[in-house]
């Protein structure tokens, strides 16, 4: 079997796979609540000759390695490489209208974890018919919590990627902004770090009508989100990038009542170690100083979340030059800028090399984006990611990511 022919070896799975996408689209589960996920993937994978890992990460995650058999599989030199499918869904109610919609009120695979974890086992499925294919071992990474929780860590840390020990660790994600079929990877920094920011502001609460005897704090966050406006307009350097977003804000019950206390929660992103920490302290002094100079305090707690994401330039190429392989280089896409988005893939790659690799779930203009309630990952994408997790598999464990530069 040539290489070229990954995409028709998973074609015979297709069906099964799309039954098992559709069936966990139905029924999603928020982060580390993945347990019915969990034990679908532990039945689906029971059978295939692999060596399971299971209660990972609080207890849903699950690791399972399948040992090659071609010449070497088993040497000493021998590679293995770790492929990761998150599980959990959002708190999100589906507008789909789709007839395998959530059954769930309120809990949605909208960013479509619910088709990694399928593609994953997919990939499961396959490889172990062809393991007579692989030079060493593949570790599937059934990964609970990517949506805040850091499942990926819990993961990392708990040893997944060390027994055997991986030189390579890649993913897949559904990506909106291109069609199906295509693939793209952004080697460098891919993804931003994504911090949590609660602000509270005190002041002195008292009659509406006589502000002078009180500290206003709705006044006060007024000011505060408007300062905030110039932590990154006048503080980073305008060729970085970072992002603070004031996401919700509330304080006070009536229109005559000066309320004591306003809370607020934001997002901080950014793209490199020096300028979060840059921001952190900027966001830090601007808060406290701008509450006090009303007369009011400030706590303000800033919660480091998901580190940068940073793709391995050797291992980027490597997964582009298979995509292309597989799928022709007019579908393949080297991505020139990186997303403020957050990724706990992220803990994989500050231990081993490897890339997050993007899958086209595009089937129109306009699609609707990651976490809108109505996207779906598209079937037809399936394949695509299922016949790339095995391509990159079989050829890393036999060349690595092949001659530097
Ligand atoms: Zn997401
Ligand atoms: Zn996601």
């Amino acid at each position: 079997m040539p290489a070229t022919a990954w995409p028709s070896a998973v074609e015979a799975d297709l069906p099964r796979l799309i039954e098992i996408r559709r069936h966990l689209h139905a029924h999603p589960e928020l982060a580390f609540e993945e347990f019915e996920t969990s034990k679908l993937v532990q039945r689906e994978l029971a059978g295939l000759g692999l060596e399971v890992r299971a209660g990972l990460a609080k207890g849903t995650g699950v690791v399972a390695v399948l040992r090659g058999t071609a010449p070497g599989a088993s040497g000493k030199d021998a590679r293995a490489v770790a492929l990761r499918g998150d599980m959990d869904a959002l708190p999100i109610h589906e507008e789909t209208g789709l007839p395998y919609a959530s059954t769930i009120p309120g809990k949605m695979h909208a960013c479509g974890h619910d088709a990694h974890t399928t593609m994953l086992l997919g990939a499961a499925r396959v490889l172990s018919r062809h393991r007579d294919r692989l030079q060493g071992s593949v570790v599937f990474c059934f990964q609970p919590a990517e949506e805040g929780g850091g499942g990926g860590r819990y993961l990392v840390d708990e040893g997944a990627l060390d027994d055997p020990a991986c030189a390579a660790a890649f993913a897949l994600h559904g990506f909106p902004n291109l069609p199906v079929g295509h693939v793209a990877v952004k080697p460098g920094v891919a993804q931003a770090a994504s911090d949590s920011l609660r602000i509270k502001v005190l002041g002195v609460g008292g009659h509406g009508a006589a502000p002078h005897k009180s500290v206003d704090p709705i006044v006060l966050s007024a000011r505060v989100i408007e300062a905030l406006q110039g932590v990154v307009s006048r503080e980073v350097n305008p060729v970085d990038s970072a992002v603070v977003t004031v996401g919700a804000i509330h304080g006070g019950e009536a229109g005559n009542v000066i309320p004591p206390s306003v809370e607020m929660k934001g997002t901080i992103r950014s793209l490199d170690e020096a300028v979060r920490r840059q921001v952190h302290a900027a966001v830090k002094r601007t808060v406290e100083l701008t509450c006090a100079a009303g007369g009011g305090k400030a706590e303000v707690l800033v919660h480091d979340g998901y580190p940068v994401l940073t793709n391995d330039p050797g291992a980027s190429r490597f997964a582009l030059e298979t995509a292309r392989e597989l799928f022709g280089a007019p579908k393949v896409h080297e991505l020139p800028v990186p997303s403020m988005g957050g990724e706990d893939f992220a803990y994989y790659l500050q231990k081993v090399p490897g890339a997050f690799i993007r899958v086209g779930v595009a089937t129109r203009e306009a699609y609707p984006g990651l976490h809108h309630p109505a996207y779906d990952f598209t079937d037809a994408a399936l394949g695509v990611g299922v016949a790339l997790f095995c391509r990159l598999a079989e050829r890393f464990l036999a060349e690595g990511f092949g001659e530097a530069d």
